[in-house]
């Protein structure tokens, strides 16, 4: 896609180099240089059509770049956050008391801190 548009502007180029010739030798013979000055004209704006295309095909790579990193970072973020309230699957020490709590509890028996489960 990329090399298309490409090729597509060196065409471009060449016809407006091929427009321009035409423009001189129109107006060297003397003879209507509406249809050479019509074709330069098309043929600049197309450049600046495909130039623009290029461009934005250079932002939507950026573009597809951050997401990717994004997506990889939230992933890293959400494997690490610790699951909210479960329940322990052994029995666990308090962070906070140090009291040591039963298999399948949700809080600190003393303290009522939840259990956080780091592992995943
Ligand atoms: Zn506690």
């Amino acid at each position: 896609m990329r090399t298309l548009l490409r090729v597509l502007l060196l065409l471009q180029i060449v016809s407006v180099v091929v427009a321009f010739c035409l423009l001189m030798v129109a107006m060297t013979s003397k003879e209507s240089v509406l249809l050479p000055l019509l074709l330069l004209f098309v043929s600049v704006l197309n450049i600046a059509l495909v130039y623009v295309v290029l461009k934005n095909a250079d932002e939507v790579d950026e573009l597809k770049k951050d997401v990717a990193k994004l997506k990889r970072s939230t992933f890293a973020i959400f494997s690490q956050t610790p699951t909210l309230s479960e329940n322990a699957p052994t029995e666990w020490e308090c962070p906070k008391c140090g009291t040591k709590n039963r298999k399948g509890t949700q809080k600190c028996c003393k303290c009522s801190t939840r259990y956080f489960s780091v592992d995943q």
